[in-house]
């Protein structure tokens, strides 16, 4: 192995911690503070415990899966609308801004962002709510609580760790609100308030999904801008850009004008309105934010009530659309005839899949199987073991 070269500007492991504790603001989290894995681990010399999370994250068979997972619509219905991963990688970049001018830690919010739907179903919230109910007596389904199971249990790259061996900020951000349900491993422990990092990330992942989805709704002909000029965020960014526009730009480019319009408002508010909280509450380490009696990265009052009437808007025009609910009932009949041919002949899974039933009852074992599954693979096993025209 050859020595390590001395050079003033090599940035190794340990020097990256001293530049976060100098650089970070005093309630952002450090990874030189981690409260380190469940299965502890010699440290890397040059990535920090969060920057590995992050790449390990990045790197696991889930995380390539999200390509072929629904946000809103089924991935083969068109190449531009948002999958779980362009969802995942939108949010991240969001999450990286918020992060640097606030001063927080950039990777512990980008390893929970990029973790953050790993335990989504196939057919997006169609196929949770289905799991949900079809595991109502066997302890029920939550995308977060997957998300947990996936880089807890599922992901087997290590010889002795199960999982991805996380530390415990990224596993207690990707937990979200706590939880009433068994887990086979130490949960981390849970403050009043998870870290701002964490919150950050839940921040991002709505201001993502909130943006992206208006595009798509757009662009798939099912929300219109007349109605969409109901909503105050809406009507503030078009007639901003309507101000400025000059006579001759296309509908596309205005469109888009507008759609950045909005999610930099948002992204905006939500600087400005964390820095005024974080001001006024005084807090000046990470255990007085686990602390607090409120969540500190939030949007202001007046935006957040506009961003709900948006979000009513979207829930009503968009996701109980007739075109989007069809979608979501034929998503549903494949999740929960899969569901009862596996409940029924849990051979017909593979080996890994049958095994876990073993440690947490045959049902669980169905569902953290169903729920691994891309859209794609979800239909081609529904033909495969229900089209009577498939051959056995
Ligand atoms: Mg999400």
């Amino acid at each position: 192995m050859p020595s390590i070269p001395t050079s003033p500007w090599l940035l190794d492991r340990e020097a990256m911690e001293k530049d976060e504790a100098a650089r970070l603001a005093p309630y952002a989290v450090r990874a030189g503070d981690s409260a380190g894995r469940v299965h502890p681990e010699e440290r890397h010399r040059y990535r920090t415990d969060f920057q590995r999370d992050r790449d390990r994250i990045l790197h696991s068979r889930a995380f390539r899966r999200l390509e072929y997972k629904t946000q809103v619509f089924v991935h083969h219905e068109g190449d531009h609308y948002r999958n779980r991963l362009t969802h995942t990688l939108e949010g991240a970049t969001i999450a990286r801004t918020v992060c640097r001018a606030l001063r927080l830690n950039e990777d512990l919010a980008e390893a929970v962002t990029l973790a953050h739907d790993l335990g989504h179903t196939p057919f997006g919230h169609a196929g949770e709510r289905v799991l949900d109910e079809l595991m109502r007596d066997d302890g029920g389904f939550d995308h977060n609580r997957q998300s947990l199971r996936v880089v807890d249990l599922f992901e087997d790259r290590y010889p002795d760790a199960p999982g991805l061996n996380l530390t415990q900020e990224t596993r207690e951000g990707i937990l979200k609100h706590g939880c009433s349900w068994e887990h086979p491993l130490p949960l981390p422990p849970l403050g009043k308030q998870r870290t701002l990092e964490a919150q950050l990330a839940d921040a991002a992942d709505e201001i993502a999904y909130m943006h992206h989805d208006l595009d798509d709704g757009l662009r798939a002909g099912i929300l219109d801008e007349a109605a969409l000029g109901e909503t105050a965020l809406w009507q503030r960014a078009r007639d901003g850009v309507d101000r400025d526009a000059t006579a001759d730009v296309n509908d596309n480019v205005r469109r888009s004008r507008i759609l950045t319009a909005i999610i930099n408002e948002l992204i905006t508010d939500l600087i400005e309105a964390s820095a005024a909280r974080l001001e006024g509450s005084r807090v000046c380490c990470v255990e007085e934010v686990r602390a607090a009696d409120r969540a500190l990265i939030a949007l202001s009052d007046p935006v957040a009530t506009d961003k709900l009437a948006l979000k009513r808007f979207l829930l009503e025009r968009f996701y109980r659309h007739p075109r989007v609910r069809h979608m979501t009932r034929k998503a549903e009949g494949v999740i929960a005839e899969l569901f009862a041919v596996y409940r029924e002949s849990p051979e017909l899974m593979p080996g890994a899949g049958r095994g876990r039933g073993e440690d947490e009852g045959p049902a669980r074992a169905v569902a953290d199987y169903v729920a691994g599954m891309t859209d794609r693979f979800a239909m081609s096993e529904h033909r495969r073991l229900l089209d009577p025209h498939e051959p056995c």
